[in-house]
């Protein structure tokens, strides 16, 4: 018999969505300079559908979930012991190599050896996870922990639009695809002075109704020609992707930030035409979560209003459709 506590995850076991399931796993214990947290709310997002899809790199068995928001609940040798009770949201890298061009030059998000939670090492669909404590970052007074759980996709937005800028004060800014990715990119686009529309489809009227609470412009209907400088593409539509670049003014900047996850067919010959400048920015670094945690602290960006669902951890499938058909925002799984 085994003394080790237990506790009930959402583990992916191995190939295909039939391998995701709820499982006991041990409640780990923080070793030197990791942390142990107490999980609030983990966002479900789109990548969790593309690793439960195989669509995605992931090492099974692993437990699910990168959009972690919690409480710090112990530390390990050599931890800083204040920060235990402390509200905190996590980068989601595990373990970088440290010395490939990538880490050397802070790139941490591009070493190919680079391990995240969620993905490589256990998760945060589950009561508890250990994470360096480097990773953490405090949650400021006036932003509540479940919300909390929509900092790790606003640093991935901000790696995105942020590290080089993309959005000028001024310029004219289409995001295509009203989730929580084009509704955190759009209000970065507003921070950055941008005047800004999210586009989506007839079904996506309550999304973009949110978005228009949020102050942003909003359309249903195909984007106008050549009418934008910046076009941010959110929805991982091959589609909205190509309306997206027929979008752009002559010189514009492209920016993918939705997953496909499959190839798709572009028009590619209008980045050539047009100039286009193309750039993307793929899972976070120290730098982006550091300008999120700001706009977040700053009130620039919103979170509250994009938590359109919790669940409880044993519901989990619920919020595993609620991302797949596009319900809502942001479906958090409260363990
Ligand atoms: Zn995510
Ligand atoms: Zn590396």
């Amino acid at each position: 018999m085994s003394s080790t506590a237990q506790m009930t995850a959402v583990v992916k076991t191995g190939p295909g969505q039939d391998g995701v399931r709820l499982g006991s796993v041990s409640i780990p214990k923080p070793g030197e300079a990791m942390a142990r947290v107490r999980v609030a709310a983990t966002g479900i997002c789109g990548t969790d559908l593309h690793i439960a899809r195989d669509e995605y790199a992931c090492e099974p068995p692993v437990v699910m979930g990168h959009e972690v928001s919690g409480v710090v609940d112990a530390v390990g040798r050599g931890g800083d012991a204040a920060l235990v009770g402390a509200r905190v949201v996590l980068e989601t890298y595990y373990s970088t190599c440290g010395r490939c061009d990538w880490c050397r030059t802070g790139r941490i998000n591009l070493c190919p050896r680079r391990r995240s939670i969620g993905s490589f090492e256990n998760g945060g669909f589950a009561p508890f996870l250990v994470v360096p404590q480097l990773n953490l970052h405090v949650l400021p007074g006036a932003v509540g922990s479940v919300e909390g759980a929509l900092a790790e996709p606003l640093a991935c937005v901000t790696q995105c639009l942020m590290d080089p800028s993309v959005v000028d004060a001024g310029d004219r800014v289409l995001v295509t695809g009203p989730g929580a990715m084009g509704q955190l990119a759009a209000q970065v686009a507003v921070a950055c002075g941008g005047s800004v529309t999210v586009a989506g489809l007839a079904q996506d009227r309550e999304r973009l109704d949110v978005a228009a609470g949020l102050g942003m412009n909003t359309t249903a209907a195909p984007a106008e020609e050549n009418s934008f400088d910046v076009v941010i593409e959110c929805s991982g539509s091959g589609a909205a992707a190509g309306a997206a670049m027929h979008a752009a003014r002559r010189g514009a900047r492209y920016v993918q930030v939705g997953i496909f996850g499959r190839e798709v067919a572009l028009p590619f010959d209008l980045v050539l035409y047009k100039e286009l400048v193309v750039s993307s920015g793929f899972a976070s670094t120290p730098a982006s979560w550091r300008r999120a945690m700001t706009l977040i602290t700053d009130g620039a960006v919103r979170l509250e209003p994009l938590v359109t669902r919790r669940v409880p951890l044993n519901d989990w499938a619920v919020a595993f459709e609620a991302a797949r058909s596009g319900e809502g925002i942001k479906t958090v799984v409260i363990p």
